[in-house]
């Protein structure tokens, strides 16, 4: 199996070859042309398997196809754990980005560092990388819209619970459109994770790794 057999543009399997990805990797394969075709998704997959990739490269992907924003209203939210994950999943984000036509812009927010340098470059974001609650705060001071969102995306649905922060995502769902394309990764499932993913996601397409 081929990257090329996952229903990517020449964009993106430029931007692929560039990274040195070789060959997909099991969730990318059954991850890529599902989100491709803007199918809800859960991926029960740990750290180290290529999950990062296989939800970047389609969401690129459909971002290329629309116009880049000319406000504060974001079309794709990543909900991460940890600040090392934002800046982990912004880092890949960024390296794909920078093969393609057009610069997709992406930027992670966390807290435990100031907020005003974060709300000064929201402007024309595409892809918003956000703990929860630093993104609860940035929403309080009216620093950006996510009420445009067509992807979502939970990773680490698992440990973002089990951080505390259960109420925070109940209250970004709440500010989401009804129509959108949900997707949620977690390393393991019990029963909070269960409820979160009943709520959250329509006849989605499994994946377990
Ligand atoms: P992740 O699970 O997203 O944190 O990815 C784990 C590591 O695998 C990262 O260092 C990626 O750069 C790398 N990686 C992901 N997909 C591929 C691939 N298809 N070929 C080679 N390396 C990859």
């Amino acid at each position: 199996m081929n990257f090329s057999d996952l229903g990517l543009s020449t964009d993106l399997l430029k931007a692929v070859q560039r990274a040195n990805y070789e060959s997909p990797y099991p969730i990318q394969i059954e991850a890529i042309p599902a989100i491709l075709d803007q199918k809800d998704l859960l991926g029960l997959a740990p750290t180290g398997s290529g999950k990062t990739a296989a939800y970047i490269l389609p969401i690129l992907q459909r971002l290329l196809s629309k116009k880049a924003p000319e406000d504060r209203f974001i079309p794709v939210l990543v909900i991460v754990p940890t600040r090392e994950l934002a800046v982990q999943v912004a880092e890949v984000t960024e390296n794909f980005s920078r093969f393609l036509p057009r610069k997709i812009k992406s930027m992670a927010v966390f807290g435990g560092v100031s907020i005003n340098p974060q709300m000064m470059k929201l402007h024309g974001v595409e892809i918003l990388i956000a703990t929860p609650g630093r993104l609860i705060d940035l929403l309080g001071r009216n620093a950006l819209g996510i009420s445009r969102i067509h992807t979502l995306v939970l990773d680490e649905a698992d440990k973002v619970l089990n951080m505390g922060f259960r109420e925070e995502v109940e209250h970004i769902l709440e500010l989401l459109p009804a129509r959108r394309q949900n997707v949620l990764f977690s390393a393991t499932t019990d029963n909070e994770v269960d409820i979160l993913i009943q709520k959250l996601l329509r006849d989605p397409v499994r994946i377990q790794v």
